[in-house]
């Protein structure tokens, strides 16, 4: 069992993770190869990580529950990043917990992360803080139309936000935003939309993947395409990265979300924990952003981050295609979360994996084709 130190390096154990949604579900089938088992807390009987390890139904914060989760585990992380900072700590003081509470602290708040990230030089949309109507008001005058007004907390996918395109849309963004602290932001006319994913370990070695295109629709992610910027964009995403794991002392994957605007980075978010744009590592990297998140937080060593083919994912949000069909395309890796389908709902993704960016290309044409829907029109906007 642990010691103070955490696992003993190289011995399997027992992983606690608070959430147990399809990231919990993804770490515990990239964890249990490598002779781990795990135990999930989530406040949902049916959580879809309860088929790959024990799961304790409780709340995020309910204390009892954490710390029953504590006792029982070597090393603990979480697959949500709202998990309550004082529920973070309360495991902290049993058994080690990577990323670390103060790194989950960090992205709660959209404010106080921008604030972070600015002063440690990293570029962020202009954006000013909003908690009246007159504040609202100063706010347009010195950012300008359009802008986005977004929730401090709790926001994610493009909920708790709400675009104003002229001052018509002023009283209707109050009416449904004003109750919550808030931030407006620039809205930033981008080239592209990416995200970087690394890993840090226990020993501050830092590897990250390939920058990744993505291309969202309504707020959530459908397609990830990586390795399509230059070596130049990726060095500096990597800058960026490591400046902030560094102040951070991380242990674990963090997710940046960048605008590219003018061949700059812009960070719109960060998230400290495994993301909808690593998916495609599962299939495509030497080592998926699951199983390097598993080998960090075990103190072991990291697996390598290059791409072994190019990918493409496809994020199945409230309804999957037509399973027999995509899997004729070769090269299609499937996974189905074994979550009940809900619209909005994140429910499944596919990659696509292929040994040039033109066979990838004509084999997403065909996959679009059979998921139908929006997909035709927005692959044409990833490969230009
Ligand atoms: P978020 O929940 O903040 O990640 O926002 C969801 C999506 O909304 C982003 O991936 C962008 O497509 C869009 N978005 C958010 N903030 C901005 C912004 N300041 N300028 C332009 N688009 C934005």
């Amino acid at each position: 069992m642990a010691d103070e130190a955490g696992l003993t390096p190289g011995a399997a154990g027992r992983i606690g993770v608070l959430g147990g949604g399809q990231l919990g579900r993804m770490l515990g089938l990239a964890g249990l190869p490598l002779g781990f088992s795990f135990l999930f807390l989530d406040p949902s009987a049916d959580a879809c990580a309860g088929s790959v390890g024990d799961l304790i139904q409780a709340g995020f914060s309910d204390p009892e529950a954490a710390r029953k989760l504590a006792a029982a585990v070597d090393v603990a992380t979480f697959d949500f990043e709202n998990v309550p900072e004082a529920t973070a700590r309360a495991i902290q003081s049993t058994c080690p917990l990577y990323p670390a509470a103060n790194a989950l602290g960090a992205g709660q708040d959209r404010s106080a992360e921008k604030a972070l990230l600015t002063r440690l030089g990293i570029q962020v949309p202009p954006y000013h803080e909003v908690s009246s109507r007159t504040d609202l008001l100063e706010g347009l005058d010195r950012l300008g139309y359009p802008a986005i007004l977004k929730t401090r907390r709790l926001g994610y996918d493009g909920k708790g936000q709400a675009l104003l395109r002229d001052p018509e849309d002023r009283e209707r963004a109050w009416q449904k935003l004003g109750d919550s602290d808030l931030v407006l932001e620039a809205f930033i006319p981008f080239e592209a939309e990416c995200s970087l994913v690394a890993v840090r370990g226990q020993d501050g070695e830092i590897r990250a993947w390939p920058l990744t295109r993505n291309v969202h629709s309504n707020g959530i992610l459908k397609l990830s395409l990586p390795g399509v910027f230059d070596q130049a964009l990726q060095s500096m995403a990597t800058g960026k990265m490591s400046a902030l794991m560094e102040h951070l002392d991380y242990t674990g994957v963090l997710t940046i979300e960048f605008f590219l605007v003018g061949g700059e980075l812009l960070v719109n978010e960060f998230a400290p924990r495994v993301h909808n744009s690593g998916h495609w590592t599962i299939d495509g990297a030497s080592c998926s952003q699951f199983e390097n998140h598993v080998r960090a937080i075990a103190g072991l060593p990291l697996g390598g981050t290059g791409m072994t083919e190019h990918s493409l994912m496809f994020n199945w949000i409230g309804e999957m295609p037509d399973r027999r069909r995509a899997l004729q395309i070769s090269g299609l890796h499937w996974h189905d979360y074994a979550k009940s389908p809900r619209p909005g709902r994140k429910i499944g993704h596919a990659t696509l994996t292929a040994p040039s960016l033109e066979d990838l290309q004509a084999k997403a044409v065909d996959l679009a084709r059979i998921a139908g829907g929006e997909f035709p029109a927005l692959l044409e906007t990833i490969f230009d």
